[in-house]
């Protein structure tokens, strides 16, 4: 018990682990900071760049699609489904919980990674 208390003080010390959100990309509604970074009075977190290989909103390149369905057979949260009528998928974002299996297993490279890590949204589409 003494031993956590001792690194929680530490802690208190150290620099934080966490990036600020970037105001860039902050909601329309924060339109007071936005003025106030404006006016000089407050400075932009500037975004911080994403690790090489993260695993953001995967991106379906549906042109090289070939509909071999493998996505839809290996994706353990139903997120990618195939739609018979096309011959083509539907990638749900919502579902997605960013294995990368799907991505791994496409012949044709027509899932990938993006650093897109804003996922939020009022539709869920
Ligand atoms: S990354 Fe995983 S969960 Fe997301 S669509 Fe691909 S296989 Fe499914
Ligand atoms: S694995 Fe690739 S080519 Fe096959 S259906 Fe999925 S996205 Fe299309």
């Amino acid at each position: 018990m003494l031993t956590m208390q001792i690194v929680l003080l530490k802690q208190l010390f150290k620099r934080a682990f966490t990036n600020k959100f970037p105001v860039k990309h902050a909601p329309d509604s924060v339109t007071k900071l936005l003025g106030e970074v404006e006016k000089g009075e407050k400075e932009l977190n500037p975004p911080v760049p994403v690790e090489k290989d993260y695993r953001g909103k995967i991106m379906y390149h549906r042109d090289r699609c070939i509909g071999c369905q493998l996505c839809t057979k290996v994706c353990p949260a139903e997120a990618v489904v195939f739609q018979p009528s096309t011959k083509k998928i539907t990638y749900h974002v919502f579902r997605c919980t960013f294995c990368g299996e799907c991505v791994k297993i496409c012949p044709v490279r027509a899932l990938e990674f993006t650093p897109e890590f804003l996922l939020a949204d009022y539709k869920r589409k």
